[in-house]
């Protein structure tokens, strides 16, 4: 899992243009939590915040990740129908600062992937819409990721 995790990462960063300038003071990591809204400093109602805003994940141990305002993958938080649900959050964090790497909510217990379908583009997207192809809106769509913690 540890590689697993890694080798997205790599990922991210080769997408983001970042190249390979290693050695940086980073980590990576799961937490499960919910998502609130740090606009005013301390954890409120996730509804407070709209994107660009600190979004952060209170974990269930207490524990508060920041998210980094600029990822785009945090746009999904401002979804109710993701950010209603216990999530669970593979983040990469550098300086304090979490940007996301795979989020899933939890439903009944069952691991759930939220993302977004256009049909018309055969589109699948992890962030909220409008597609960027054809601009339509994109449906809301989930399915099972797999059992929590091998389960
Ligand atoms: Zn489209």
């Amino acid at each position: 899992m540890h590689l697993r995790i890694a080798s997205l990462a790599l990922t991210a960063l080769m997408a983001a243009g970042l190249g390979l300038t290693a050695q940086s003071d980073h980590e990576e990591f799961r937490v499960t939590g919910r998502a609130v809204c740090l606009k005013n400093g301390s954890p409120g109602p996730v509804a407070d915040c709209g994107f660009g805003d600190p979004f952060g994940i209170e974990a269930e141990d207490g524990a508060l990740h920041r998210l980094d305002p600029t990822d785009l993958r945090v746009e999904i938080l401002t979804d109710e129908r993701v950010n209603q649900h216990l999530l669970e959050v593979d983040l990469f964090v550098e300086d304090g600062i979490g940007k996301i790497l795979h989020l899933h909510t939890i439903q009944d217990g069952e691991v759930v992937e939220p993302y977004y379908f256009c049909f018309t583009c055969n589109i699948t997207s992890h962030i909220p819409g409008p597609c960027w192809c054809c601009q339509e809106e994109f449906e809301f769509k989930e399915r099972p990721a797999r059992t929590p913690h091998g389960h």
